[in-house]
């Protein structure tokens, strides 16, 4: 017989703050929320995390937050301190270059890093300083209630069977792109928004490329783009290069982050992408993984907490990954509401403050990735070159504008030097 759930009103408060999903945002805020000296716990559908999904990358603004969770050491060991982003065209032609992370003159790097490893690496801190029952695996969020003392979190197993609620003080919904508390608080949400952009994801062991930390961009999306990046250094002197493809097409599936994709898909117009710095067909052909996933986001909602219910991360604000923001949006979702627990008594009017600092400035960069992501760089090219090579880039467009583009969405996503250092 499946266990039945207790009366809620029968439960005392088991859990402090109650976090739902154990991705990148759950586990930077369980690390915060110890940090402060506030209880909680996690509670996460899958029962067995695995190394899943690709590349992500990490800019300073929410590095800064994992170097002062002392977690500097274990990222720079599993992924890639970005030295540059470089933009080309589709015929290999050398359109702009910037420094990145501490080569910017940032006090924080960039890293880049595959999901698996960096989830690992907070896994690992959440289990070693929280305890290793830190994480309850097998636990899939079916809802909740909540009165005036607390909220009774409902949950299946990995079967569909219930299992025992769980009564906290807070409960936070980090359970991404197909949250369910999400869909709770929000039931007449509209369906997700595909901007006309689908894209392919792969990793390949190589040879490094161009500085060996190299954040490429090259193409543009009517006939194909490409991003490129190593994301792990491997014993031997290779890397892990992790590439995504983006076709503007009307193909497209649903959202699934484990989708696998096809190579006779999309590797049509690369074909004689042969560059002396990267044979782009052949490292597509070597691929270990081809995943593929529909650039889809939803509209800013207008409130993300309800009483001693909150969201954050993918579930708060989904967004098409073009501006390396997904992972770094969360972990400042994290710092922003471990800042606000610990500094109010009251949980509704703590979650309110954190919605109230958090959910304006995360609904602009969703608005910005969909309209004028840094890769606007290449667009900018592309249409004053009628997609033709060009004698000189400076005939084209001038350096000082490229770095104004590049600015522009920095100022939005909350990266210039300056924003950090006046922060
Ligand atoms: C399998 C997977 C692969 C990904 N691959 C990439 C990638 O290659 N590149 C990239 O840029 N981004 C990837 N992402 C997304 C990226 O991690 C997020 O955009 C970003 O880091 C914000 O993290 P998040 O914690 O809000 O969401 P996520 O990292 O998506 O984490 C959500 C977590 O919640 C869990 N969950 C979902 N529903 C429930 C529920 N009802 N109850 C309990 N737990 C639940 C999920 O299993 C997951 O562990 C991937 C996400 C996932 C889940």
């Amino acid at each position: 017989m499946p266990p039945r759930s207790p009366d809620p009103a029968s439960l005392s408060v088991e859990e402090d703050v109650l976090i739902v999903g154990a991705g990148i945002a759950g586990l930077v805020l369980a690390l915060e929320l110890h940090d402060a000296g506030i209880g909680c716990r996690v509670y996460e559908a899958v029962p067995d995390l695995g190394a899943l999904g690709v590349g992500i990358n990490l800019l300073p603004h929410s590095t800064r937050v994992l170097h002062r969770l002392g977690l500097g050491d274990a990222l720079a060991e599993a992924g890639v301190v970005t030295r540059e982003s470089v933009f080309f065209n589709r015929f290999g032609q050398l359109i702009y270059r910037e420094p990145s992370g501490l080569y910017a003159g940032y006090e924080h790097p960039q890293y880049s890093i595959h999901r698996g490893d960096l989830q690992a690496v907070l896994l690992a801190a959440v289990r070693e300083r929280i305890g290793e029952d830190a994480v309850v695996l097998g636990h899939r969020c079916a809802g909740a209630e909540q009165d005036e003392n607390g909220v009774t979190v409902r949950f299946t197993g990995p079967g569909g069977d219930p299992l025992p609620s769980v009564r906290a003080r807070v409960l936070v919904g980090c359970d991404g792109i197909h949250s369910v508390l999400r869909k709770q608080l929000h039931p007449d949400e509209g369906t997700p928004r595909y901007s006309g952009i689908n894209m392919w994801r792969g990793v390949t062991k190589g040879r490094p490329f161009l500085s060996g930390a190299s954040m490429v961009r090259a193409g543009w999306i009517d006939r194909g783009k490409l991003v490129a990046y190593p994301i792990r250094n491997l014993p031997d002197g290779d890397q892990l290069i992790n590439w995504v493809v983006e076709i503007q097409t009307p193909r497209h599936l649903q959202r699934d982050w484990n989708r696998r994709g096809h190579l006779e898909d999309f590797i049509g117009p690369f074909e004689d992408w042969h560059f002396d710095w990267l044979d782009v067909p052949a490292m597509m052909r070597a691929s270990e993984t081809i995943l593929e996933y529909p650039m889809v986001d939803q509209d800013p909602l207008d409130h993300w907490s309800v009483g001693r219910i909150t969201l954050l991360g993918d579930a708060a604000h989904p967004m098409v990954p073009r501006g390396s923001n997904g992972a770094g949006q969360a972990i400042l979702d994290a710092q922003a509401l471990r800042n606000h627990l610990s500094g109010t008594p009251d949980p509704v009017t703590a979650l309110r403050a954190y919605e109230a600092e958090r959910l304006p400035a995360t609904g602009q960069v969703v608005l910005a990735n969909r309209s004028m992501p840094p890769d606007v760089i290449i667009r900018e090219v592309w249409q004053r070159t009628g997609d033709r090579p060009f004698e000189s880039i400076d005939d084209v467009i001038k350096v000082e504008e490229l770095a104004a583009i590049s600015q522009r969405y920095k100022e939005i996503a909350g990266y210039s030097a300056e924003a950090l250092r006046d922060r």
